[in-house]
């Protein structure tokens, strides 16, 4: 057993960290507050060739594994752009993973190349208003027609929707009623955003305000058979594949937070002078943010772990929920005794670490909520009876 990088990782993640960097924390707060895209920041990654990091070299990515991106996701954050930064491009690296997996050969040469060179802005649509966690229960319904499909519904939560060229979406293709299984009958398309039949409203939002998510109508859009990824009906099983990657992301982008936020904090314990010493000097404001630097470092190898174990193709599904869960926590804790530690200066914006907390506090709801991945863990690790 050992818990070291690779010399190529650590070289991947130095790469990373020094090109991230180059964004200060004033660029993120500017671009947060007037809620605009980063694209100086995303351009700059797409001409390193950083986002194709996972997709397979045969169509131009790096065929790199899930570790790899993680590390660059987790610097990316690290460095002050917080969820900024990482929702820029965190879909472009595992969300594509259900097309590399599941995709026609046609659909794969049309899409991955041009997600690799930044070039395609892909957005992913699952949840609904009035399904929530329960995606069994969405209503989006594609209707087979002549030659293809048309998709009515409505999404919710949609992240870069209106930044992006396409979607992956999932719909019911056939009622739930008429299905054995509540998760049979569900079809994913990656259909074009066609503004015509496609409504968008930006949700305003507590933080990652760089980053804008959408309620989205859909409103008869015909879309092609080609556009369906894999067989019909399948979809919520493709779906599945892809949510163990997304945590392991996930986790590593709380982490980086959180490391943030704790770089700030000592940073300012240690120049902070109050009764003529450094407030760091005081075990209470020390042994917080000791409490949450050990937080961070626990967690991180639950995430390492979970990435080490994807990569090797072996079973991931608790490593990969409890180090989404272990992240959250600890990012979010970081980032609060982060604004704790420079007292009133903590609330305001010049200091970055409102923004981080702001960040922070959505990990413990999006992708996956604590509760649901608590939900997993009595099931699936301890064996409890299902309770919902
Ligand atoms: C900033 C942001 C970006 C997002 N981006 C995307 C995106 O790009 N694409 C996308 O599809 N979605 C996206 N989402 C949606 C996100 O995945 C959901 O918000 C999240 O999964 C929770 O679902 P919900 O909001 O419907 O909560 P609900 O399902 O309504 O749940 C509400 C609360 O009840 C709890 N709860 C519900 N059932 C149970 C139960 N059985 N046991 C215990 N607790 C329960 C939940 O944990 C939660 O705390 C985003 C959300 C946010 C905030």
């Amino acid at each position: 057993m050992h818990f070291e990088l690779t010399s190529d990782q650590e070289q991947l993640r130095a790469g990373a960290r020094e090109l991230a960097r180059s964004f200060g924390d004033d660029y993120w707060a500017d671009k947060d507050q007037k809620c605009e895209f980063p694209w100086e920041f995303y351009n700059a990654f797409a001409e390193g060739g950083w986002l194709g990091i996972a997709i397979p070299t045969e169509f131009g990515g790096g065929g790199l594994g899930i570790t790899e991106a993680a590390l660059l996701l987790e610097e990316i954050a690290a460095s002050g752009a917080g969820m900024n930064g990482c929702s820029t491009m965190h879909l472009t690296i595992f969300g594509l993973n259900t097309i590399v997996k599941h995709g026609s050969a046609d659909l794969q040469k049309e899409i991955l190349p041009r997600a690799a060179d930044g070039s395609l802005h892909v957005c992913f649509g699952v949840t609904e208003p009035n399904a929530g966690t329960d995606t069994t229960r969405i209503s989006t319904f594609a209707q087979r027609v002549d030659g293809g499909y048309v998709i009515n519904g409505r999404k919710v939560w949609i992240t870069k929707a209106g930044d992006s060229q396409k979607m992956i979406l999932i719909t019911r293709s056939t009622k739930r009623e008429e299905v054995t299984r509540p998760t049979d009958g569900m079809t994913l398309f990656l259909i074009d955003i066609d503004r015509e039949k496609i409504d968008l409203r930006a949700i305003p939002k507590m933080g990652r305000n760089a980053v804008s998510s959408y309620e989205v109508f859909i409103d008869n859009l015909f879309v092609p058979e080609s556009a369906r990824i894999g067989e019909e009906g399948k979809g919520f099983k493709y779906l599945l594949d892809g949510l163990n990657p997304e945590r392991i992301l996930l986790a590593h982008e709380a982490l980086g937070i959180g490391r943030a936020a704790i770089e700030k904090a000592t940073r300012y314990a240690k120049e902070r002078v109050v009764f003529e010493r450094p407030i760091g000097q005081n075990q209470g404001v020390a042994f917080p943010l000791a409490e949450a630097q050990i937080r961070l470092d626990a967690a991180e190898l639950m995430a390492r772990q979970a990435a080490w174990r994807y990569d090797q193709g072996l079973p991931c599904g608790p490593q990969a929920n409890m180090a989404k869960w272990l992240c959250a926590e600890a990012g979010f804790q970081a980032a609060d005794q982060a604004v704790q530690t420079h007292g009133g200066m903590g609330y305001a914006r010049e200091y970055h670490v409102e923004r981080y907390f702001r960040e922070s506090r959505v990990m413990r709801i999006a992708p996956v909520s604590q509760e649901m991945v608590l939900n997993y863990v009595s099931q699936h690790v301890l064996g409890l009876p299902k309770s919902y």
